[in-house]
């Protein structure tokens, strides 16, 4: 018998995070590697953000805090959900953890009981289907291609609901897909839920601030108040501020479920980091315009990745209204060789061929729930790019 607990039987690494860790080894080994694996901006904390960091450890901020997170955070977190989506939030709403992913482990287990069903419109963030199965709850995923603009339908959503289903989790705009939920869309959604009062939903906002074209962000407990009290609404500081290494992530919701949700944090993580909660408050009530500049060049970069995708032989790929990810299909070198000869049979197959053949490291749609797609992070500097663009087009005119 294994000395390992069975729930280790449900669950596998990170697939985004190995993507990472594999072309970091291989360039560290002296290959030619270029990572479009990775989830976070190329960007640096903002100083002013390290320096309320700094200057909170110089006050003595480096003690315990509630598990909730710090009333300075807490209130800060209040005051932007009402700024950016008229949400009436109060302190004893928010909890913060340890990232947004802690955050949404947290919920899960504090809510999901054995058997309980979660809704996951696939292609989904790595993190969901495993978290809930660590809970030892049943991920139900629906399936949203391409051709749905990858977003959730009405009788889609309407068929997955059962009397277990207790959670949905809807994340726009989208990683890995990019793709947004609109306020028209979030509607259909709520109206589906409006008539089955036993579902929550977990709305993952954790992109919101990294939206293009004018793209106009909805959350659904605005667009529909009467979900408000069975909404539980995700975000954090990790994307928007560039603080993934801070780790500091939050939630809004009914007060019992946060209560309950700060129970299992009080036993786990206890907290966030003190210094990181500081930096986090001078992030959201600091000034905001560097947000809009990273977007002008992740816009630029996105409008590049999309037209040299669409110019590589066999691929097809849409253009996302937000988030940093770009999701083409790669159904047309399904069933192609490789000049060694090898077929290739899924988007994994594909996904080792590109990064044996020219060096890009990239993300298999399996690895989020729908193939035969795969995931590009274009958080990355431009030059290399361009530069892992063009050799993806050369290995696609590579096959026959
Ligand atoms: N939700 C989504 C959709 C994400 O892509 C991520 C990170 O990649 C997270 C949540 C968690 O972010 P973090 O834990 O870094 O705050």
């Amino acid at each position: 018998m294994s000395f390992l607990a069975t729930r280790l039987g449900r669950i596998k690494p990170s697939p985004t995070i190995a993507t990472a860790t594999k072309a970091r080894e291989l360039k560290a080994a002296g290959r030619d590697v270029i990572g479009l694996g990775t989830g976070e901006p190329d960007f640096a904390t903002p100083d002013h953000i390290i320096e309320a960091a700094y200057q909170a450890m110089k006050r003595g901020e480096t003690k315990y805090t509630a598990p909730a997170g710090t009333p300075e955070l807490r209130k800060a977190i209040c005051a932007a959900f009402k700024r950016n989506n008229g949400l009436d939030y109060k302190p004893e709403q928010i909890t913060v953890g340890c990232g947004g992913k802690q955050t949404i482990y947290n919920a899960l287990m504090a809510t999901v009981n054995p058997g309980d069903e979660v809704i996951i419109p696939a292609p989904y963030w790595v993190s969901y289907p495993d978290m809930v199965m660590l809970a030892e709850g049943t991920p139900v995923i629906v399936d949203c291609p391409k051709r749905s603009g990858f977003r959730l339908k009405a009788e889609d959503l309407e068929r997955a609901i059962t009397p277990r289903t207790k959670w949905l989790i809807l994340n726009s705009p989208s990683n890995p897909s990019g793709a947004t939920y609109t306020r028209a869309d979030l509607r259909t959604v709520a109206d589906v839920l409006l008539r089955h009062p036993h579902v929550w939903v977990l709305s993952d906002d954790m992109y919101e601030k990294i939206v293009y074209d004018n793209f106009a962000f909805s959350t659904i407990a605005e667009v529909e108040p009467r979900l408000y009290e069975r909404t539980l609404t995700l975000n954090g500081a990790s994307k928007a501020y560039c603080m993934t290494g801070w780790r500091v992530g939050w939630a809004a919701g009914p007060t019992d479920i946060i209560k309950a949700i700060n129970d299992i944090q009080s036993q786990s993580t206890s907290h966030t980091s003190s210094i990181s909660q500081a930096a986090a408050v001078a992030a959201l009530n600091g000034p905001q315009d560097f947000i809009s500049k990273h977007n002008a060049i992740f816009r630029e970069r996105r409008d590049l990745v999309v037209s040299m995708l669409n110019q590589a032989k066999g691929l097809s790929c849409a253009t996302p209204e937000g988030a940093f990810y770009v999701y083409p299909s790669c159904e047309g070198v399904i069933g192609k060789k490789t000049p060694d000869g090898k077929e290739i049979e899924t988007d994994g197959d594909f996904m080792t061929y590109l990064l044996d053949a020219v060096g890009v490291a990239a993300v298999q749609g399996a690895a989020f729930g729908l193939s035969p797609y795969f995931r590009i992070s274009y958080a990355t500097a431009t030059e290399l790019l361009k530069d892992a663009c063009a050799r993806i087009q050369r290995a696609c005119t590579a096959l026959s």
